[in-house]
């Protein structure tokens, strides 16, 4: 996919948000960013091919393997807006306020890179994050016009937590501590 989108998208004279440029290298980063558009949803972001591949899940990750959340494959993001916490202006592209609600490295479970695993649908990694911890999948459901549809799905393990509802639980910036209003106060 590359930066072209995410570029085209934003004006980088009014919003905050970095213009980044594609890594030849990638780490293993990943970030989750609760972000109040229109609505509120989480923004999930796995450092992969030398961008950050994402996906915006509208009711957030959770730690029930019961759980499947649906995660809607959008424009890849550079590196750097793992760093992003703040206000997106009104009138601009995905206007509001946007927290880093949870960030920290991944590694691969399903025994290759995981840019292989994206072309055939299937993605599974460990997350050693602030709040999230162990494996989880994505697996692609379907495609909606251009939308790839995933869920998000966290694998049985010892991380895992029946009922959990960790976004309310732990709902400020592992990042700052902040609350969203108090990020959105910066503005
Ligand atoms: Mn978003």
């Amino acid at each position: 996919m590359g930066l072209e989108e995410y570029q085209k998208k934003r004006n980088f004279s009014k919003t905050p948000e970095p213009r980044g440029e594609e890594r030849v290298e990638s780490g293993n980063s990943f970030v989750i960013q609760k972000h109040k558009a229109k609505r509120l949803h989480y923004d999930f972001r796995l450092e992969i091919d030398g961008v950050l591949k994402s996906w915006a899940i509208p009711k957030g990750p959770s730690l029930d393997p019961a759980e499947r959340r649906l995660a809607v494959q959008v424009e890849d993001h550079p590196v750097e807006y793992k760093d992003f916490e703040g206000v997106i202006p009104p009138g601009e592209y995905g206007a509001g306020t946007v927290m880093i609600w949870d960030f920290g490295t991944y590694e691969s479970l399903s025994g290759e890179d995981l840019s292989k695993g994206l072309e055939k649908g299937e993605i599974r990694f460990r997350l050693n994050g602030k709040k999230l911890k162990g494996g989880f999948v994505l697996v692609l459901t379907r495609y909606r016009g251009n939308k790839r549809n995933w869920l998000l799905i966290k694998e049985k393990d010892e991380y895992a937590r029946k009922g959990s509802n960790i976004t309310e639980e732990q709902p400020d910036s592992a990042y700052s501590g902040k609350s969203m209003e108090e990020i959105s106060r910066l503005m």
